[in-house]
């Protein structure tokens, strides 16, 4: 009986680490669903980026209200944590405070904690009203309704029971060790729990230590829980950024891939030398491939990846000029639509042990629209305001390339443009004879 907590800790953190790694292992099969793409280049640009980006919070600081709350919370939650591995050895080992022989930097360490968590709370309290009592225009867009407004406000009440039950284990803790009670070592400062000690001061010792260990393992079940929460949530993205920002875009903005098969194409049409009726070399009679995206396995990994570390923060739908003068486009709804898209897709898959069995649907049309498409005007400015390097205009042109080269299905006036440029060697209904009429008027 005497090692029961321990073994009953072990089982929970077993299991709620277990149910964790069957997660990643999902995760990581569905992002691997998206066509290779090579980003080894580089190396040391893409760690700076990770360490800038990702690790120094510098685009979230580009709106310094959000941005500030936003460091208090990613700083004080991550630092927070760190007593979590405390927390465990103590669950596993029968021990109470086991890194309290740490003397004054224990102590300074507990007490910058508190001082941390008290941060969280007030930052949570701060995002919460923005949420849902101002209600900051790019959390109310269409997009936000339902599941996505509900995860968001999740996370801010889960950081705030977890917070807050940090600090009522800390202030009945304090209570025991000024009573003396077995166990409870005099360890720590409490430089914010101490203002919670006189709630708990008509409290008898064994009450004491029930609402210590209750918030304890609250607190520790909790954390458990809200890590096998994270693979259902935007929240995905406190672990994904780092990666995603990694593997960012590297070119500039503005450059767009080529495909490779179109340009041999082009370059064989402009080669004076080629032979227009030589027979294809052996290695290129494979079956064409399909040009753009209709699907999310037409995307690459890359794009997928970035589908899950969508924070659905919004900032790329309110700088989005499509979006401001009313179109239907919101990028943020782009990446939204393929990671809902590809959950549909793996659980098709894990439905079907392990194959995918085409369900009649596909992103285009039943998750994007057309008109969503065409709405964007190729500015970038998502890309240019995204926080965690996250690029919705890839997957725009993706599946815009599959409706002009596979279906042929661009809006008239492109499809004119297009006729014209590939007629008359330029956008205008003009043969190019008269070019140079202009000259003579
Ligand atoms: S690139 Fe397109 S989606 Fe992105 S901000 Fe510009 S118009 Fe909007
Ligand atoms: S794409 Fe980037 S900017 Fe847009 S909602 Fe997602 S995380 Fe925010």
């Amino acid at each position: 009986m005497e090692y029961l907590p321990n073994i009953v800790f072990a089982v929970a953190l077993v299991l709620g680490i277990g149910f964790f790694a069957r997660n990643v292992k999902k995760l990581s099969r569905n992002i691997k669903l998206g066509k290779d793409v090579d980003v080894s280049d580089n190396k040391s640009q893409r760690w700076k980026n990770m360490a800038k980006i990702a690790l120094g919070q510098t685009k979230m600081v580009v709106r310094p209200i959000a941005g500030l709350m936003h460091v208090i919370v990613y700083v004080g939650f991550i630092i927070i944590n760190i007593e979590v591995l405390e927390i465990i050895l103590d669950g596993l080992l029968g021990t109470h405070r086991l890194f309290s022989s740490l003397g004054s930097l224990y102590n300074f360490l507990i007490g910058s904690f508190e001082v941390l968590a008290l941060l969280v709370i007030v930052a949570v309290v701060v995002f919460w009203i923005r949420r849902n009592i101002i209600r900051i225009q790019r959390f109310i867009k269409p997009e936000m309704k339902g599941w996505p407004k509900t995860d968001g406000n999740m996370i801010l009440y889960i950081e705030l029971v977890l917070m807050t039950l940090f600090l009522t284990m800390n202030a009945a803790d304090f209570q025991l060790q000024q009573l003396g009670a077995d166990h409870y070592v005099q360890a720590g400062t409490f430089p914010v729990s101490q203002f919670i000690v006189p709630l708990l001061d008509s409290l008898s010792e064994s009450s004491l230590i029930l609402v210590e260990r209750t918030a304890w393992w609250l607190h520790i079940l909790g954390i458990l829980a809200f890590l096998n929460y994270l693979y259902y949530s935007k929240h995905l993205h406190i672990l994904l950024a780092f990666p995603n920002t990694y593997y960012g875009k590297l070119k500039p903005q503005g450059q767009f891939n080529n495909l490779e098969s179109v340009t041999n194409e082009v370059k064989l049409m402009m080669d004076p030398d080629a032979d227009p009726f030589a027979a294809p070399a052996e290695d290129d009679v494979a079956e064409p491939e399909k040009f753009g995206a209709s699907d999310v396995m037409d995307l690459n990994w890359v794009q997928l990846l970035n589908a899950y570390t969508c924070t659905e923060c919004g900032r790329c739908t309110s700088e989005c000029p499509a979006n401001q003068t009313g179109k239907k486009l919101s990028p943020r709804k782009i990446m939204m639509d393929t990671r809902d898209r590809l959950e549909e897709v793996g659980k098709i898959i894990d439905a079907n042990k392990g194959e995918f069995v085409p369900d009649g649907k596909q992103l285009l049309d039943d998750y994007i629209s057309r008109e969503e498409l065409w709405a964007c005007t190729t500015c970038n400015a998502c890309v240019q305001a995204c926080p965690v390097s996250i690029d919705p205009l890839s997957i725009i042109v993706e599946m815009r390339r599959y409706l002009v080269m596979e279906q042929s299905a661009a809006p008239t006036e492109l499809n004119n443009m297009m006729s014209n440029i590939e007629n008359n060697g330029a956008p205008w209904p003009y043969n190019q004879m008269d070019r140079l009429n202009w000259v003579n008027e």
